[in-house]
C-alpha cells in the first residue's frame, strides 16, 4: 500500500489516540499499594485488555506475574508463512515525584504549546496508544494484520520488582516471536528516528584495606606506619589515567560509538556541569558514555572531617562501580576489576574484596530482516536517516528476552524523547512522535513479512 495512504489513516486516528491517552493518564497506576489503591492498576489493566481486544487481537487477557502485578497479553495468529512480532509496553507509571512542581493536573491530560502533559503521557502510556494507533491503522487498511502480532503490557516496570522478568521464561511459548519491539525508549530528539541499540552493563565491588590492629597517633607513628587511607587513594587513582579515562587492566577503553553524536555542550547542560569544569576522558561524549567502560567510586568509608582525630587509621573501604559497554560480560568485567585491585595493593596490606552486583550489557539487533524492515519504516515515517544511541540505565527484561528467545531480533524504540521529562514532574509527550512512530510501526508490520523467510 502506498505510504501516503497509511500516513493519512494514522493521521485520522490521532484524535482517538488523544482521547485514549486522556483515559489512560487518568488511572493513577503506580504499582505500589502503599502509595495508590491497587484498583488503579487493575482498572488500567482492564482498559488495556478492552482496547487491544477491540483492535482484533485474540485471547486478550491478564495474568498474574510473580511480583503480584498483572501482565496483559494477546495475539493475532500469523498469516501463512509470515513471521510474528511481539509488541512490549507497560501501563504502570512513576509517582508524581513532587506534586507541587506540576503546572497542570498530574492525572489529567492537558495540552500546552502543542504537547500533551500528564504522568505517563510518554512513559509508557504514550507508547500504548501508539501501538493501538498502528494496529487500528492496519486493520482499517487491510481488515487484519500482515504478520503475526503478540502483545505484552507489563504492570510493574517502574517498581523494578521483576514480575515480567520471571513471567517470560515461565510462559515462553505465550510470547515467542521472531522480532520483539521493546517500546519504552525514544528518539534522540523530536523528529530524529532513533533505535536504542545498546544498554550499559554494570558491576560493583567493595574493597577493604586493613594495615593496623587499631588507629595509631599520627604524631607518634605517622610516616612509617602503613596508612590504609593512602593505599586506598592510590588504588582508586589507578582506575583512571591523567586525562580521566577509565583504566582497568584487561578492559578495552578505546572503542568508538558509531551512531548519533551527543553534542558536548548539550551533555554539559544535561549533566549540570559547572562553568569552567572540563569533561573527563579523551573520546567523544558518545564514546565515553556508550562505547567504553567507566568507573565510579560510589562511596568511601574513612572518618568524616568533622570529628576526625590525629590518627593513622586502621582500615579504609570503598565501593566501586563499573558501567560497561557491549563486548564484555558483567562477570568478566568484575573479574578484571578484582584482579586489577588485588594486584596493586600497596605495602602488603590486608585486602578484602566483596563482589556486590553484576549485570550484562545488552545489544539490540543491528542487522537482519526485522532490523532492515524497521529501519526503512522509521526512515520513511520521519523522512530522515535512522540513527542509533546507547542508554545508560539497564532494562533487565531485555537480557531475559534475549536469553529466552536467542533467535529473535530485539529492537528498542518509542515516543520518549528527552523533552518528555519521563519520571520528572511535568511529563509530556509530543503528539507528532506518537503519530510518526505509529506510522513506522504499521509500515514495519506491513513490510517485515516480505523480507523474511519464516522460522
Ligand atoms: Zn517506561
Amino acid at each position: 500500500m502506498p505510504v501516503d495512504d497509511l500516513r493519512a489513516t494514522v493521521n485520522g486516528l490521532m484524535g482517538r489516540a488523544k482521547d485514549d491517552l486522556a483515559e489512560l493518564v487518568a488511572f493513577r497506576s503506580v504499582a505500589d499499594p502503599k502509595q495508590y489503591p491497587p484498583e488503579e492498576c487493575e482498572n488500567a489493566a482492564r482498559w488495556v485488555v478492552d482496547a487491544f481486544a477491540e483492535t482484533g487481537l485474540r485471547d486478550v487477557a491478564m495474568s498474574p506475574t510473580p511480583d503480584g502485578s498483572m501482565a496483559v497479553h494477546g495475539h493475532a495468529p500469523a498469516p501463512d508463512g509470515a513471521p510474528t512480532v511481539l509488541l512490549y509496553c507497560h501501563y504502570d507509571v512513576q509517582p508524581p515525584l513532587g506534586e507541587s512542581l506540576w503546572t497542570s493536573p498530574i492525572w489529567k491530560l492537558t495540552e500546552r504549546d502543542g504537547r500533551w502533559y500528564g504522568r505517563g503521557a510518554a512513559d509508557c502510556k504514550g507508547n500504548i496508544v501508539m501501538h493501538l494507533t498502528a494496529l487500528r491503522a492496519l486493520r482499517e487498511r487491510h481488515g487484519g494484520f500482515p504478520c503475526g502480532v503478540k502483545l505484552i503490557c507489563e504492570g510493574s516496570e517502574e517498581q523494578g520488582t521483576g514480575g515480567l522478568e520471571e513471567f517470560v521464561p515461565l510462559n515462553a511459548d505465550l510470547l515467542r516471536a521472531d522480532a520483539i519491539l521493546v517500546v519504552d525508549t525514544g528518539n534522540f530528539a523530536v523528529g530524529v528516528p532513533t533505535l536504542t541499540t545498546t544498554l550499559r552493563g554494570m558491576t560493583s565491588v567493595d574493597i577493604t584495606l586493613t594495615a593496623l590492629d587499631s588507629a595509631m597517633h599520627s604524631g607518634m607513628f605517622g610516616g612509617p606506619a602503613p596508612d590504609p587511607v593512602v593505599a586506598l587513594i592510590q588504588l582508586l587513582a589507578s582506575l583512571y589515567d591523567e586525562h580521566g579515562n577509565t583504566t582497568v587492566d584487561g578492559l578495552d577503553a578505546t572503542q568508538r560509538w558509531t551512531g548519533v553524536e551527543y553534542p558536548a555542550e548539550q551533555f554539559r547542560a544535561d549533566a549540570n556541569v559547572l562553568d569552567g569544569v572540563k569533561p573527563m576522558g579523551d573520546g567523544s561524549v558518545a564514546d565515553l558514555l556508550w562505547a567504553r567502560p567507566s568507573a565510579t567510586v560510589l562511596g568511601i568509608d574513612v572518618p568524616p572531617v568533622i570529628g576526625s582525630s590525629s590518627a593513622v587509621h586502621a582500615a579504609a573501604a570503598a565501593r566501586i562501580s563499573l558501567r560497561l559497554p557491549p563486548g564484555v560480560t558483567g562477570k568478566q568485567a568484575q573479574d578484571a576489576l578484582v584482579a586489577h585491585l588485588e594486584s596493586r595493593v600497596p605495602w602488603g596490606m590486608r585486602c578484602e574484596v566483596r563482589r556486590v552486583a553484576v549485570g550484562d550489557p545488552f545489544v539490540g539487533s543491528l542487522e537482519g530482516p526485522a532490523f532492515e524492515a524497521l529501519k526503512s519504516a522509521l526512515e520513511e515515517a520521519f523522512a530522515r536517516p535512522l540513527t542509533t544511541e546507547g542508554q545508560g540505565g539497564s532494562i533487565p527484561l531485555c537480557n531475559v528476552l534475549a536469553e529466552t528467545y536467542p533467535d529473535a531480533e530485539i529492537m528498542l524504540l518509542g515516543v520518549e524523547e528527552p523533552r518528555c521529562l519521563i519520571h520528572a514532574p511535568n511529563e509530556s509527550v509530543d503528539p507528532s512522535e506518537i503519530e510518526h512512530i505509529a506510522l513506522a510501526e504499521a509500515l514495519f508490520l506491513e513490510r517485515y513479512p516480505n523480507g523474511q523467510s519464516p522460522s
